[in-house]
Order: C-alpha cells, then sequence, then structure tokens
C-alpha cells in the first residue's frame, strides 16, 4: 500500500493539529515551521501528489482553496498587508510533502522571489 502523507495522517487524526477551518473538502492549518509571522497551509482532503497531477474535474477544488486562502488572510488581518499564496511542485521548487497545499503567506514584508 502506498505511504500515507504527513498531511493524510493529520486529517485521520494521528498527527496532532490545530486546524482552523474544515469543510467537505479541504482543511487549514498552521505550518509547523513557518517562514512568516502567518503561514497556513490549504489542504485538500482528496490526495492529488502533485500539481501536475490536476484533473479538469478538480477545477472547483482549486477555485475552493483560493476562497478558502482569501478568508483566511482576511480573518488573519493580512487581507490588505498583503499576502503570498503558493505550490511547491517537484524537486526545483523543493515539494517535500507530495500531497498539494496551497501556502498562505504573510504578516511582514516578505522578501522578492
Ligand atoms: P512543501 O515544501 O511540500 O511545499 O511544504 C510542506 C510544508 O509542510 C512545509 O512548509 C512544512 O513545514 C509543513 N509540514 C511538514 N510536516 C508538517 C506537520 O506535521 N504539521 C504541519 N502543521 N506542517 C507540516
Amino acid at each position: 500500500m502506498e505511504n500515507k502523507s504527513v498531511f493524510e495522517m493529520i486529517l485521520a487524526g494521528e498527527i496532532d493539529s490545530d486546524k482552523i477551518y474544515e469543510d467537505e473538502q479541504i482543511f487549514a492549518i498552521h505550518d509547523i515551521n513557518p517562514v512568516a509571522k502567518v503561514h497556513i497551509l490549504i489542504i485538500p482532503k482528496k490526495k492529488i501528489p502533485t500539481i501536475n497531477d490536476l484533473l479538469e474535474s478538480d477545477k472547483n477544488l482549486i477555485g475552493s482553496m483560493f476562497i478558502c486562502a482569501k478568508n483566511l488572510a482576511k480573518e488573519f488581518g493580512i487581507d490588505q498587508t498583503g499576502y503570498r499564496l503558493l505550490f511547491n511542485t517537484n524537486a526545483d521548487a523543493m515539494q517535500t510533502v507530495f500531497h498539494i497545499h496551497l501556502h498562505l503567506i504573510g504578516g511582514e514584508k516578505l522578501k522578492n522571489i
């Protein structure tokens, strides 16, 4: 059987986490190793290893992840000051968890990418 990703283990309650949002399709947690004052991960419950594996039928799911991100940005008070949303894909982008997740990063001035 394929190994579970750390996010599947969190979803199954096998690893502790502070879920800050959850619905039928997605959940959101604080990153364990934040790169800025606010660093949240928005994660689909469906396991999709990388953005390369997205299907046409995942369009709504991906849209919901972005809506969740903008709602959390407002909730955490960074919608006006600014934030960055990103997906890392594969080795050159240093993806480490092969279950897609949208990073929401802000709460301070970020370095240029
Ligand atoms: P990636 O590098 O794949 O884009 O991002 C994976 C992210 O997951 C990293 O920022 C890492 O800190 C975070 N992460 C890895 N394991 C855990 C965990 O057990 N709990 C939480 N909350 N975040 C994790």
